[in-house]
């Protein structure tokens, strides 16, 4: 865990969240900011970065990480489709220093930045 890292805060029970799916090391919550009707974000327990320090050996959680975005947006009643995106690094405008899938379905506010 990362101390001053607010996904890490929320995994850890510091931080509320509104969890909308958990399973053994991935946790899916709503955002706080949703930029459609329905947005969650869907993260590993453990720290990760970003997208680009993933390795060989998360290649299982990665693929976890995609079924359980795909069983979120099923579960919030989007069995038609989805948005499915990830922000990469400050350039990518990722704000949260800590992997996540940006989940969007139903009516679509804003793109996120
Ligand atoms: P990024 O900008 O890194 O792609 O996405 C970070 C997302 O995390 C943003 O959409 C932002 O609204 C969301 N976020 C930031 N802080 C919190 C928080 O404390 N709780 C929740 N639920 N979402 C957060
Ligand atoms: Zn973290």
């Amino acid at each position: 865990m990362v101390e001053d890292c607010v996904f890490c805060r929320i995994v850890a029970g510091e931080l509320p969240a509104n969890v909308v799916y958990r399973e053994d090391g991935i946790l899916a919550f709503i955002d706080i900011h949703p930029a459609a009707s329905t947005h969650a974000l869907v993260i590993p327990e453990r720290h990760i970065e970003d997208l680009r320090h993933l390795t060989d050996d998360d290649a299982a959680l990665w693929l976890r990480l995609t079924l359980a975005a795909h069983h979120v947006a099923e579960e919030l009643g989007h069995p038609q489709g989805y948005r499915f995106f990830v922000s990469v690094g400050p350039g990518g405008g990722q704000t949260v220093p800590h992997l996540h899938i940006h989940v969007l379905a139903g009516e679509m506010r804003r793109l996120p930045v």
